[in-house]
């Protein structure tokens, strides 16, 4: 088709194109990505909110390309699990992670994210299994953030992966929560034992009044479960102090500490000042 200026499906057509280029250019820079060491991992704090001690940190993939420069995760995750590649590339956030884990002044969680790809396909136990062996890593010191697509497709079957990965002895929590299909009973349903606050929910806090109402009835339900609740995209101190009077008990966000190198974040937690 011709492209027409002011032609606005050719338009359409052109942008479309120009936005499938652009992935397949991602994907094949991706391919190279792993193997010449342009992925690194950054980690961001999670901190007690009741004594502002760091508990530990999530590990946050990064991407260093040569010309694309830093290729934010959002743009590069979804065309690594549309590829595939997420199954490699997330074994080897779970062994690096591990590793880079095992260095830390004292011993804190680390989380990891893991994608419903890796679940799928990737064999996901016998990857977690394999970061811990090598790492040595206690199994008690990880836990794997999964959002709720894990459970669009094959239900049972994911949720009794997640029962073999609870049963050596590692932490779920559920990333997102809020933004997804599922409902506060269905969580009852999950073998996991934390939940974590989508961050669209924390930004317009305290004013919003939906986003307070959301966030005390996830609360409330999360604790009646057993289930630790931790908000993520805390940037102000106002946030963080309504928050912790509505009962959550673990904090991530700019306000705590950005994601860093891990040579970083292990001098963070070395002077372990309350946050
Ligand atoms: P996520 O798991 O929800 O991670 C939280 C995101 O919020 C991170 O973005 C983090 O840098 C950002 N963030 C943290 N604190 C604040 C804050 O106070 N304010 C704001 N505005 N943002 C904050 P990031 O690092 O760009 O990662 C984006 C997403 O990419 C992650 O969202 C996660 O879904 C995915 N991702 C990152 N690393 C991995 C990985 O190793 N494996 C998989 N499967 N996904 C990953
Ligand atoms: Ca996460
Ligand atoms: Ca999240
Ligand atoms: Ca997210």
């Amino acid at each position: 088709a011709k492209n027409i200026p002011g032609n606005s499906y050719s338009l359409f057509l052109s942008e479309l194109n120009d936005r499938i280029q652009d992935r397949q250019r991602v994907e094949m820079a991706l391919l190279d990505a792993v193997a010449n060491k342009q992925l690194y991992i950054h980690y961001q704090p999670q901190v007690d909110m009741e004594t502002g001690y760091c508990l530990g940190a999530e590990a946050l993939v990064r991407w260093q390309h040569p010309e694309l420069g830093t290729v934010r995760p959002d743009r590069f995750i979804s065309v690594a699990e549309d590829s595939g590649m997420i199954i490699e590339i997330g074994r080897w956030v779970l062994e690096q992670a591990c590793a880079d884990a095992m260095k830390w002044p004292k011993p804190g969680k680390l989380a990891v994210n893991v994608s419903a790809v890796q679940f799928e396909y990737g064999d996901v136990v016998s990857a977690i299994k394999h970061a811990l062996e090598v790492s040595k890593l206690p199994a008690d010191r990880l836990d794997i953030e999964i959002t709720e697509s894990v459970f669009v497709t094959k239900q049972d079957k994911f949720i009794q992966t997640l029962n073999e990965i609870v049963d050596m002895g590692v932490g779920v929590a559920l990333d997102d929560f809020g933004t997804g299909y599922s409902s506060l009973s269905y969580l009852s349903r999950l073998p996991v034992d934390k939940v974590k606050i989508d961050q669209s929910f924390v930004k317009n806090l305290p004013e919003d009044e939906q986003s307070m109402a959301i966030v005390q009835s996830v609360l409330s339900l999360s604790t009646a479960m057993n289930k630790r609740v931790v908000a993520e995209g805390i940037e102000t101190k106002d946030q963080a102090w309504v928050l912790r009077l509505a009962g959550c008990g673990i904090g991530q966000g700019y306000l705590f500490g950005r994601p860093q190198s891990n040579e970083k974040f292990c001098k963070m937690l070395a002077i372990d000042e309350p946050q």
